[in-house]
């Protein structure tokens, strides 16, 4: 969970469909072909949906992880992205890069229609995923994303065990 400091909207001026430029890498449909140890930075960083259900706080009950409604309170519920991404690590202690261990970690923290979650297990991405549809929205369209659905945040939560929520896409 975050900390209460409070840091300028980083993410102003970025549009998410810039991601997805580039279409000659996105044509050799690369997440089919490749182990996600052998991707490139840049591929590997095209993997991600933009859904913002891994910045959903969550906690550990009996060894399973419950997510919650209450969201970090840098994401911005909207777009769903992170107002501070380049500087995620510095100013929030507890925030998780997706690397390899965090996929693999048991028990699973983040949601089933993760596309690293996927793909590491062996399924295809979903059909709604952008790389698919070319298009960073249809996340959102297809409601996998946090956009439009109640969540809260932090900010000045407690309680997170009576926020637990229990959506079919995590
Ligand atoms: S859950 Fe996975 S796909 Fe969704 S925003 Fe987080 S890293 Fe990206
Ligand atoms: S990526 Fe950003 S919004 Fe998500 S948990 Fe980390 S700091 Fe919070």
């Amino acid at each position: 969970m975050a900390n209460n400091k409070d840091y300028p909207l980083e993410e102003e001026h970025f549009s998410p469909q810039s991601r997805f430029n580039n279409q000659q890498l996105i044509a050799t449909r690369f997440w089919e072909k490749k182990k996600l140890e052998d991707m490139s930075k840049e591929e590997w960083e095209l993997l991600c949906d933009g859904c913002g259900k891994c910045c959903l706080n969550k906690i550990e009950i009996k060894g399973k992880i419950k997510f919650t409604n209450t969201r970090c309170r840098f994401l911005d519920c909207q777009n769903c992205l992170c107002k501070i991404y380049e500087h995620r690590f510095e100013k929030v202690s507890d925030c998780r890069d997706i690397d390899l261990a965090a996929i693999r970690e048991k028990p699973r923290w983040l949601p089933k229609t993760c596309a690293y979650w996927l793909l590491d297990n062996g399924h295809p991405l979903p059909d709604w995923h952008p790389l698919l549809t070319g298009r960073a929205d249809s996340v959102h369209e297809a409601r996998m994303s946090i956009r439009n659905r109640n969540t809260v945040s932090e900010t000045g939560i407690e309680d997170y065990e009576n926020y637990i929520i229990d959506w079919q896409d995590l």
